[in-house]
């Protein structure tokens, strides 16, 4: 026991990779809760966004009656961590997305949904992330990527080469996070320790 604050860190739970979160969050630390339901929400500190599908996603939000209380805690100051989904669920603006698409919003940034095209739906690289001594080896499937940035976003992260060379792939903006990226597979666990670092800090 170090006695330092164990925060609550929730991971959305209504679809997509879900598991992944939990264990790399309990692997940095924190208290990991799957998040369903409005109580499980006002339990947590801060919360993963995961990646998945995020029409479906954000239809499940309102079904479960989560998107108004998610879009309140943001904007609130909760700390926040989208992958992939969870970075266009974040994003205040979606280009491809579908009409009806909701987002939580709060990151002052255009989201392009399916960026990086047909070929290349699914590919590896390694990414130099601000913050982060050694490169993180970024597994994309079917990523977006962060079309325009507001004056206050920090970019932590762009795609170093191929046909997608200078793209932005992960963010910061205050206590939210975003990566077009899924950092929950293959056992970095830095980025999740960076992003518990922003829910301590409070
Ligand atoms: N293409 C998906 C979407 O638009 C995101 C893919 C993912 O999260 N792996 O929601």
């Amino acid at each position: 026991m170090t006695g330092r604050f164990r925060p609550t860190v929730g991971v959305l739970a209504l679809q997509g990779d879900v598991r992944e979160h939990l264990h790399a969050l309990e692997a940095v630390g924190v208290r990991a809760l799957p998040v369903r339901r409005p109580p499980e929400l006002a339990a947590c500190d801060g919360l993963v966004i995961p990646g998945g599908e995020s029409t479906t996603m954000s239809k499940l939000a309102v079904a479960f009656e989560l998107l108004e209380p998610l879009r309140d805690r943001v904007k609130t100051g909760m700390p926040a961590f989208g992958t992939c989904a969870g970075m266009i669920l974040l994003a205040d603006r979606v280009t491809d997305g579908r009409p009806d698409q909701e987002t939580v919003g709060g990151l002052d940034v255009t989201v392009r949904r399916n960026a990086f095209g047909r070929q290349v739906d699914s590919f590896e690289t390694d990414l130099d992330v601000v913050g982060l001594a050694e490169p993180v080896h970024a597994v994309f499937i079917r990523a977006p990527w962060v079309e325009q940035a507001g004056a206050d976003v920090e970019v932590l992260a762009r795609v170093a080469v191929g046909p997608a060379a200078g793209r932005i792939v992960a963010v910061r903006q205050g206590r939210l996070m975003a990566t077009a990226f899924h950092p929950e597979v293959g056992g970095d666990t830095r980025l999740h320790e960076m992003f518990a670092g922003v829910v301590r800090t409070g």
